[in-house]
């Protein structure tokens, strides 16, 4: 059913009110399909929605906004090590880790409590605690949404890479993501090497942790860092951490002996767009209702009634000091409408 004039203010973790004219819950591929056959419907303006925990509406949208509920997960294949599972791109992301730390199912227990869809999180190949979707990516499903063609997506067409995919560049707002299969273990052991997760299970005297206890130790950590998008607004990192040359990183090393750098896929060098940001001094630092975390300089924060425009300005005030003082050009991780 086609809702007219619809409020996508508690349909976004920023918590930012938007109307957008038309507004549809869809649970099937074949009910998407009925819908982009609808008259009123214009293909050129459709934006699908999942949690809204990583997107800043900034205006109105004179378009269709599409939410996806279905929400079914199911084993496919089991082997003696490895188990396939699909997942409705409707699905709680944290009820699929959850569904896979309950059963031992190795993985995805790094990536415990990230906000959000299993629909949305091939988009920016989600990523925490040293994994990342792709690791345990075996292929998706969807919808192109102008031909209406269906198209199943291997591992290798999404061109994953540091939080992003296909779907980020080239099919921006072009797919609909309908269900993605994940290849997850029966046999191997937590990765627990991420600096933050050993440190806790030291504290914790944990030495042989099961994959519970490294789901549980994530979800600890996680809500003692990371503001509540229920109780205050935002998408969590508002920006990439950017990716240096070699040559980039030492002349910077020479003026900023204390940066700290972690090797990046690509050979490159990455650092931490936190630590950036800190260094110019806005950890914390507020305009009206719209702040930096106190706790975390990467997280701008909704205290309040900001708009998105408001919260796209300041912003954008950030990656112009980041850049005046550091050459380095932030590039956001939310995504902006
Ligand atoms: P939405 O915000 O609804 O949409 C995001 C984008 O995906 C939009 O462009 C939308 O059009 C598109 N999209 C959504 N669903 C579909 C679909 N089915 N088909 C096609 N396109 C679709 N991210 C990380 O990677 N790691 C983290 O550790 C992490 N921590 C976070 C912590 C907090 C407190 C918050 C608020 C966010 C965090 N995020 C993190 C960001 C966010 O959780 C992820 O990007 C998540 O995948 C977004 O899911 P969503 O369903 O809310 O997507
Ligand atoms: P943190 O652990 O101190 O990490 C700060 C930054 O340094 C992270 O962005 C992380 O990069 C990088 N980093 C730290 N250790 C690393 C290592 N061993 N190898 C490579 N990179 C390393 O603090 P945090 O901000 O609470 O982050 C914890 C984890 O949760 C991180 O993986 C982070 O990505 C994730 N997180 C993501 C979001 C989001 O919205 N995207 C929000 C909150 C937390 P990576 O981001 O590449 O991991």
């Amino acid at each position: 059913m086609l809702h007219k004039n619809h409020s996508l203010k508690k349909l976004n973790t920023f918590g930012v009110e938007a109307k957008v004219k038309l507004f549809a819950e869809v649970f099937s591929l074949d009910e998407l399909t009925n819908l982009f056959a609808d008259e009123k419907v214009d293909r050129e303006k459709i934006l699908v929605l999942g949690s809204g925990s990583n997107i800043l509406f900034t205006k109105d949208f004179d378009g269709l906004v599409i939410k996806l509920s279905s929400s079914d997960i199911k084993i496919i294949d089991e082997t003696t090590n490895t188990v396939l599972i699909e997942a409705d791109a409707g699905v709680i992301w944290n009820d699929l880790v959850k569904f896979c730390v309950d059963r031992n199912f190795g993985g995805i227990e790094n990536l415990t409590l990230i906000p959000g869809t299993v629909g949305a999180a091939p988009i920016q190949n989600i990523g925490a605690y040293g994994h990342e979707l792709a690791d345990y990516f075996d292929s998706l499903k969807g919808i192109f949404i102008k031909s209406g063609n269906r198209k199943t997506f291997s591992k290798s067409d999404c061109r994953f890479a540091y939080r992003s995919s296909i779907f980020k560049e080239e099919f921006k707002n072009e797919f609909i993501i309908s269900s993605v299969r994940l290849k997850v273990s029966k046999s191997s052991k937590p990765n627990t090497s991420y600096k933050g997760l050993s440190d806790y299970l030291s504290k914790k005297e944990i030495a042989n942790p099961t994959i519970k206890d490294v789901s549980d130790a994530v979800t600890e950590i996680r809500r003692s860092k990371l503001p509540d998008p229920t109780k205050i607004g935002n998408a969590g990192s508002f920006f990439k951490n950017p990716v240096l040359s070699e040559n980039s990183f030492r002349s910077l090393k020479a003026e900023y002996p204390d940066i700290i750098k972690f090797s990046s896929d690509s050979g490159q060098i990455k650092i931490s767009a936190g630590w950036l940001i800190e260094k110019c001094g806005w950890r914390g630092k507020r305009t009206g209702d719209v702040g930096t975390s106190p706790d975390h300089a990467l997280i701008i924060c909704n205290f309040g009634n900001a708009t998105g425009a408001e919260i796209l300005e300041f912003a954008m005030r950030i990656k112009e000091e980041v850049a005046n003082k550091f050459g380095i050009k932030l590039e956001e991780e939310v995504n902006i409408f």
